[in-house]
């Protein structure tokens, strides 16, 4: 079959952390009741932030338009309610750096009314490639894995580029976290619906569904689905099902297992032929364009053991943690922190007042047992944590040069390769805060470069003023010259024209 590997590879490194899935992995998914507020900020994805086009006072329905894509690699936002926009300001969101971020403040009407002139598309396979992928730009979806890149992008390969394989990437390697796990269960015809459409936009045959063989019910659950279709279209859908190991959703560690070819670094999956896509993210394509609806909501896993009930919940983006938390029926006395995402890459939150976004796939309550913090020792150069790299970088090189602010070494290590899963950090005897020193170096070498970039644009500015008054002294000195030569003619052809009439002259002199 094509670019799959006949034997499932390995790829380097990876770790075993406790699943923790039975908290949650029973619990269906339900919707969440309308919170009084919905906080949604403008820019919840890769790229650049999409720019308001309501203001306060409007009214919206649900799927309206509330920010448009700024550049080639932005997304869309819309309201996730129907109801009024009541400010437009910053807020804080679930961000490393605690920062805020401008967002439209909604008040829903309590109606949870769409926008009556969003339609689907009957037929979506019998549309054009390019126009499957415009409706899946306007409706704003983004990889609901974590990543958030837009979708559109990756349905639209570039034409030199020939896609062999779309693979959909249904590991969900993070603890705690059953979303995709119960969305595959619960709705396994509707992933395969956006996997065909995806395959049409993609003008691709193969596409390969992996999941880790720890959920038992979407693997039985897919393989139906798969087989019921299996008759109605030309294209071979798959499932793979993959020993447990993380980060196995890592998109170049998948590729990796299901191929057997890596992707070399700095490089695309394209450039080996594949396109990845989460599983959510075919679910959100299909409601696109077989709806009309745009982005709007998605699963969330609400565990731990801090939580008075675990749940799956699909929740409205802009809903804010302290609404999904009161809804669980609230956090245990013994909770220690609030996790946005799965354990290993998830952000530990310092306030719960923020809004749920499109890459947010978990809402973790972890009590002082789950999630102990042990004091950082000296680095005792034992090599783990190169062994559980899957990139196999050197991440206790890498950790040193940031600490100690070597950036010119920090820069020659590939830090930018490191996905931040956490491997190196989970083995870490010396419980060395890892990826914390990885953020940091890659936001000082980040600065760096802009210091960099600013200084060379500086000494070009000045060169190009010296240039510009050397020039304008040239014109200066060309021109003084021009003036002295041309006086200096009319003094001439002056002499010359007295000579030539003396009589003017003597005339002159007699008149004097
Ligand atoms: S966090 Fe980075 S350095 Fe550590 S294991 Fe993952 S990829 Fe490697
Ligand atoms: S695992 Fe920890 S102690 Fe061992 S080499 Fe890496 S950073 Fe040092």
């Amino acid at each position: 079959m094509g670019i799959v590997a006949s034997v499932l590879k390995k790829f380097h490194g990876g770790v075993h952390p406790p699943g923790h899935k039975d908290l949650s992995e029973h619990c269906a998914i339900e919707p969440m009741p309308l919170p009084k507020r919905l906080v949604v900020p403008f820019h919840q994805h890769l790229g650049a932030p999409s720019e308001p086009v309501v203001k306060v006072g409007d009214t919206v329905f649900k799927g309206d338009l509330l920010g448009g894509a700024a550049g080639g690699i932005s997304a869309t936002v819309h309201a996730p309610t129907s109801g009024t926009i009541v400010a437009i300001e910053e807020h804080v969101v679930g961000h490393p750096s605690g920062l805020t971020m401008l967002c439209a403040i909604i008040e829903p009407d309590g109606k949870d009314q769409w926008n009556p002139q969003l339609k689907g598309v009957d037929n979506p396979l019998s549309l054009e490639p390019v126009a499957v992928r415009d409706l899946v730009k306007n409706a704003g979806v983004v990889g609901l894995g974590g990543a958030t890149f837009p979708s559109f992008v990756k349905l639209s390969p570039p034409r030199d580029k020939v896609v062999d394989l779309l693979l959909i990437n249904a590991v969900e390697c993070e603890p705690y976290l059953t979303c995709d796990a119960r969305l595959m269960e619960e709705r396994p015809k509707d992933v395969i619906e956006g996997i065909r459409i995806m395959l049409h936009a993609l003008q691709t045959k193969e596409c390969v569904i992996g999941i880790e063989d720890n959920k038992p019910k979407a693997i039985a659950a897919m393989q139906n689905a798969v087989a019921a279709e299996a008759s109605q279209s030309a294209a071979a859908i798959r499932v793979v099902v993959l020993p447990v190991m993380y980060p196995q959703g890592s998109e170049k560690q998948l590729i990796e297992v299901v191929t057997g070819r890596q992707v070399p670094s700095r490089k695309l999956p394209i450039d080996i032929g594949v396109i990845v896509h989460n599983v959510a993210t075919a679910v959100a394509v299909r409601d696109a364009v077989c709806f009309g609806h745009p982005l709007v909501s998605r699963i969330v896993t609400v565990t731990g053991k801090g939580i008075n009930r675990p749940a799956n919940i699909e929740v409205l983006i802009g809903t804010q943690v302290d609404d999904i938390i009161a809804h669980c029926g609230g956090l245990k006395p013994d909770i220690h922190k609030v996790v946005m995402g799965g354990p290993m890459m998830g952000l530990a939150l310092h306030q719960t007042n923020v809004p749920v976004v499109k890459g947010c796939s978990g809402i973790l309550a972890l009590t002082r047992g789950e999630s102990s913090e042990k004091p950082e020792h000296s680095c005792i150069r034992c090599g783990s944590c190169v062994n559980a790299c899957p990139i196999q970088l050197v991440p206790c090189s890498m950790a040193w040069f940031a600490k100690t602010e070597q950036l010119d070494q920090l820069s020659k290590a590939d830090l930018f390769d490191c996905i931040e899963c956490g491997s190196c950090a989970y083995v870490c005897p010396a419980n060395v805060p890892l990826v914390h020193y990885f953020r940091y170096g890659k936001l000082a070498l980040q600065s760096k470069d802009r210091e960099e970039k600013k200084r060379e644009l500086t000494i070009q500015r000045s060169k190009l003023r010296e240039e510009r008054l050397a020039r304008e002294k040239e014109e200066k000195e060309r021109k003084k010259e021009e003036m002295k030569a041309k006086m200096a003619a009319k003094k001439k052809s002056g002499k010359e024209a007295d000579k030539q009439n003396p009589a003017a002259e003597s005339g002159n002199e007699a008149q004097a």
